[in-house]
């Protein structure tokens, strides 16, 4: 097959206008950064509407979604049953600033498959949750520094945006200006593996280190998983110095199993965040841990976090439709079959074009990182040849296939995801490799 005949020409003039005009009061046409496109080129998607593994954009060219808005859609979109449930909700109100029993079923649904959350705050996105974390533990401890990992990405609360990844990694921004530095200072950066840089620093600033927040598999400087015995290092040392562990599952929660990913990699956080999946596609957030912790939040304690729309209806019921969902037997190990058959078929490709890559995968996330050796850690992240990946990228959009517009990010799968559209990417792969390897760069 030529590289020409699996080639989709796509039309992109409708999309084209609304994006220019977009750009005149959305700030680089788009509400989050990583969706300009400014890294991998081309012309950013205009999506008109979601159905299953595909997406519509404006000018009606139907896209294989590997992004899944970031994993937050892992049952493909526009869900009959959250859709319906979003819709019913939205005749019987959206917001009443008061409880429901529907936070309660969420909530329920939630601790029930992940026992050592007894109790749970909701709030509105995974930045919130990550920063009311911290907050809680720098109250709990009275300390103020906290360890993070460099290429872990926790959102754009002030003390995360240090050698942060994401939109941060994907744009270069090593610090971001804004963030006072006497704040950046209390945040401490150490790769991610690294037991021994761990210590050092527990060391080098003794009782006076709050929290370690980690993602108990690193899927924002792309996918790098843990290695063995370091999630349970982090525990041991935390609690050896009485610092917190904050295990932030805002993509690996739902993601790996029906649950924590911490309970399949052998950790327990004392306080975890979620987000994306269970708010089934709708903005929902959550911190929690042992109520010995959690009952230093206001009201019961004086740690003071709050939320308008926080726990609002709409959002609950998205998110149980969701959550209901994910007890179906087999999801995630269909999932993860789909997702080998991916690697393994990609990596088959990779090495026929003659190209340097290694990937990276655990449950249905996925990186392929065009890089020299394998990634374990940032640096070796950010030694990918990223104008690689952006020529890749663009090939594959031009033959329908959306991956994730930064090397440094995941593909997910959705439960949505078949067979056949793996073999469909595999043979987009095959193309977009040969025309890397025949013709130059455009
Ligand atoms: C996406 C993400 C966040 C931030 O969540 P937002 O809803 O975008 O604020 C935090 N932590 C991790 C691990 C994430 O992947």
């Amino acid at each position: 097959m030529s590289t020409a005949q699996t080639q989709v020409k796509r039309e992109h003039r409708r999309s084209r206008e609304i994006f220019e005009r977009a750009e005149q009061v959305l700030v680089g046409g788009v509400s989050s950064p990583v969706r300009a496109f400014r890294s991998v080129g081309g012309e950013p998607l205009v999506i008109e509407r979601g159905s299953g593994q595909y997406l519509y954009d404006a000018d009606g060219n139907e896209l294989l979604d590997f992004v899944c808005s970031w994993g937050a859609i892992i049952l493909g979109h526009a869900n009959p049953a959250i859709a319906e449930a979003i819709a019913d909700q939205a005749r019987r109100g959206t917001s009443f600033g008061v409880t429901t029993e529907l936070e309660l079923e969420l909530a329920t649904l939630i601790t029930r498959v992940i026992p050592f959350i007894e109790k749970i705050r909701f709030v509105s996105s995974g930045t919130e949750a990550t920063m009311s974390a911290v907050r809680l533990a720098r109250g709990i401890t009275k300390r103020d520094f906290i360890v993070k990992f460099e290429g872990c990405y926790h959102g754009h609360a002030d003390s995360f945006l240090s050698h942060a990844g994401s939109g941060l990694a994907t744009l270069g921004i090593a610090e971001c200006p804004g963030v006072p530095q006497a704040l950046a200072g209390l945040t401490l950066n150490v790769p991610f593996n690294d037991l021994r840089a761990v210590e050092q620093v527990f060391s080098r600033h003794k009782d006076k280190i709050a929290a370690v927040i980690v993602e108990p598999v690193a899927a924002n400087m792309g996918v790098v998983p843990p290695e063995t015995g370091f999630l349970k290092g982090l525990q041991e040392i935390t609690h050896r110095n009485g610092a917190l562990l904050i295990v932030d599952e805002v993509i690996t929660g739902f993601r790996l199993r029906n649950g924590s990913a911490q309970e399949l990699l052998g950790v327990e956080g004392d306080l975890t965040t979620l987000g994306k999946i269970i708010g089934g596609g709708v903005p929902v957030a959550a911190y929690g841990g042992r109520a010995e912790w959690m009952n230093h939040v206001a009201p019961l304690g004086p740690v003071y976090q709050a939320g308008t729309l926080a726990g609002n209806p709409l959002a609950m019921r998205a998110g149980i439709a969701a959550l209901k969902q994910l007890t179906k037997p087999d999801l995630y190990d269909e999932m993860t079959q789909m997702a080998r058959r991916l690697v393994f078929g990609l990596r088959a490709e990779l090495k026929d074009a003659g190209i340097p890559a290694h990937i990276n995968a655990i449950g249905s996330l996925l990186t392929i990182f065009f890089a020299p050796r394998s990634v374990r850690n940032y640096a070796d992240a950010k030694r990918s040849d990223t104008r690689r990946y952006a020529r890749f990228f663009r090939e594959m959009l031009n033959r329908g296939i959306f991956l994730a517009p930064s090397q440094f990010e995941a593909a997910f799968l959705s439960a949505a995801h078949t067979t056949a559209d793996i073999d469909r990417t595999l043979a987009a792969a095959h193309g977009s490799l040969q025309a890397m390897t025949t013709e130059p760069a455009a």
